[in-house]
């Protein structure tokens, strides 16, 4: 999943969002109203990443491994195009952090930042925002538009930082 397919998707479909990792700020644009139809399979992937609770992330090769073991005839294919129609949806968040080899999944939720080690992979949620007002203000100071915030700290984690290699 590409970020930037995923950037011009969400654009699109809602212009004046200011997204943070794949998270819209203002609360009331992550609403949805019904919940759309979902095929049954889509359906099985949005359940699992829920099921994981706010907090974790997920790879795509870790949500094909879960939905496997819960329908074993599911394929690849249908679990990369299910969470890219779910994070259309915005039922789901993916995040892509730097040095990371591949996006994560999150479930849909407030917007935070991401903490993650560069020696176990290990990626966490920081409550933190860059306020609005900021944003607003840098854009301001350019003449231009903001359309994507995210943030991600990077190092090591408790476990990992008195390790050497
Ligand atoms: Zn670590
Ligand atoms: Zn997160």
């Amino acid at each position: 999943m590409h970020a930037d397919s995923a950037f011009v998707e969400m654009s699109s479909y809602e212009p004046v969002a200011l997204w943070y990792n794949g998270c819209a700020v203002s609360p009331k644009m992550r609403t949805t109203a019904a919940e759309p139809h979902l095929t049954k399979n889509y359906r099985l992937i949005y359940d699992l990443v829920r099921e994981q609770g706010a907090g974790t992330h997920l790879s795509v090769a870790q949500v094909y491994q879960l939905a496997k073991a819960r329908r074993p005839g599911i394929g690849a294919t249908t679990v990369y195009r299910g969470l890219a129609r779910l994070r259309d949806l915005g039922l789901v968040f993916e995040i892509d952090l730097p040095g990371a080899e591949s996006a994560y999944f999150e479930p849909a939720g407030s917007a935070h930042a991401h903490f993650r080690c560069e020696r176990c992979g290990k990626v966490e949620d920081i409550a933190y925002v860059l306020a609005p007002s900021v944003v607003e203000e840098l854009a301001r100071e350019r003449g231009a538009e903001i359309s994507e915030v995210s943030l991600t700290l990077q190092g090591r984690c408790a476990a990992c930082k008195g390790r050497r290699a």
